[in-house]
């Protein structure tokens, strides 16, 4: 499985919104297949790895991080194809939590007469496709948010100035975690303020969507995010009352794509409902919210963070600007409280990942990952 699991990682940036997933066959204790869903719409794991076999599969143990399919998808559901084979065993990470499947396939397969085992390393198998979960499930895309910051919980300035607070290694973090995720977020005053290219550079990787939350229309012609080679990956979201400007008009023609979002109450786009585009019509299954402080706060107060990491560098700032500044509490049970998965160093910083949602997972099994937990 832990091969299997490292094959999954091949598909990274380039199959979602359908899960990573790698699948190794088994002979006699040998590895005679092994397969990996490398693409959208590509062929799966699973018939990827039968057919790479180099030796008769009958009577052999397929190891698949998830659950094979059994419904009509871009290609034939994977279940009967399996069975044809003649594999006699099939050991899996987790179920699918698709719901055209979520245990129809072992069901299918036991009563064919295979032996099938589920739960082996579920919990690095439900890591890998966390966003892949949450999106099937609710049409949502899962959303993590990212904040660097000094040791005394500063994100920048009075003035607003906040470049390399944090060092090289979390840098690179971030755009790992860019090459992973499915779009990049901000709001219109990170654009103005630091005209961020949010693209992929420090790692390699595929370039995620660019999300701008810009209600009227109001940053410069000019900003990397409108201009540069990735123009055409950026989703710039605004009020159907900016959409039928001049200006709209222009930036479409340079190659953007323009999304109208109604507002809320208060004049602001709607966020939930933003997403919820997002995922149906780019068919976006992850959002990294990188900044500022007024639209992490915002998605603080509407419940829609999954997951947050954190970049602390040793730094103390004194005065300055906090994350989710914009929230006010009363109490203190109406604070975020989030579930701690790991404290990682990253470089000289530290890196802390929080979770919503208590992970199902014992702290055992956790620290056997060596990739996430140091
Ligand atoms: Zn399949």
């Amino acid at each position: 499985m832990r091969r299997a699991l490292e094959l999954a990682l091949r598909g990274t940036g380039r199959v979602s919104p359908n899960p990573r997933v790698g699948c190794v066959i088994l002979k006699d204790g040998r590895i005679i297949g092994e397969g990996w869903h490398a693409a959208y719409g590509a062929p799966h794991a699973e018939i990827v790895a039968l057919s790479s076999a180099t030796e008769d599969v009958r009577g052999a143990t397929m190891v698949v991080t998830l659950e094979p399919c059994v419904h009509q998808g871009k290609t034939p559901p994977c279940v009967p194809q399996i069975l044809a084979s003649g594999i006699a065993r099939v050991v899996i990470g987790m179920l699918d939590p698709n719901p055209l499947v979520a245990g129809k396939g072992v069901e299918q397969l036991r009563q064919a007469g295979v032996q099938v085992r589920v739960g082996v390393l579920h919990a690095e198998c439900f890591w890998l496709n966390r966003y892949f979960a949450k999106h099937i499930v609710t049409g949502m895309p899962y959303v993590v948010g990212k904040v660097a910051q000094s040791l005394d919980g500063c994100i920048a300035l009075p003035n607003g100035e906040s470049r390399w607070i944090t060092g090289e290694e979390s840098r690179r973090r971030v755009h790992a975690l860019r090459a992973e995720i499915d779009a990049v977020l901000v709001g219109k005053n990170t654009v103005f303020r630091d005209n961020p290219h949010l693209t992929v550079r420090a790692v390699p990787g595929r370039q995620p969507w660019r999300v701008v939350l810009d209600t009227q229309l109001q940053l410069p012609m000019m900003s990397f995010v409108f201009t540069d080679e990735y123009r055409e990956r950026t989703i710039l979201c605004c009020s159907a009352a900016a959409l039928r400007t001049r200006k709209a008009e222009t930036l479409r023609e340079s190659g953007l794509q323009l999304l109208e979002v109604p507002t809320d109450e208060t004049g602001r786009l709607h966020v939930p409902t933003l997403l919820r585009l997002l995922a149906e019509r780019f068919q976006i299954a992850s959002v990294l919210v990188e900044g500022g402080a007024q639209v992490l706060s915002s998605f603080l107060q509407q419940n829609l963070l999954d997951e947050l990491h954190l970049f602390i560098a040793p730094l103390v700032i004194g005065a300055g600007r906090h994350p989710f500044e914009q929230r006010a509490i009363e109490t203190l049970e109406q604070a975020w409280r989030l579930h701690l998965w790991a404290v990682l160093r990253s470089g000289e910083d530290l890196h802390v990942i929080a979770l919503k949602e208590a992970p199902s997972v014992s702290r055992a099994v956790r620290e056997s990952m060596p990739s996430e937990v140091e």
